[in-house]
């Protein structure tokens, strides 16, 4: 499945994503891994997408 893939179940906004779909608001994987960077998460900003990686040639 290719970038074209938009999961209508995981809304993203981030186009630095290589997984981010080409033409929506969507994830383009199947699943994705959400977890935190802190040891008592209480606020949106805690949270983290694990599945993210930088898309090649962005932002550099
Ligand atoms: S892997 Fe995470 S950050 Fe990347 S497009 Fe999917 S939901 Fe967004």
């Amino acid at each position: 499945m290719g970038t074209e893939f938009a999961n209508k179940s995981i809304e993203c906004t981030i186009n630095n994503c290589k997984h981010h779909c080409c033409c929506d608001n969507y994830c383009s994987l199947e699943r994705i891994k959400v977890g935190t960077h802190e040891n008592d998460p209480t606020v949106i900003p805690c949270t983290d997408c694990q599945s993210f990686e930088l898309k090649r040639d962005c932002c550099r």
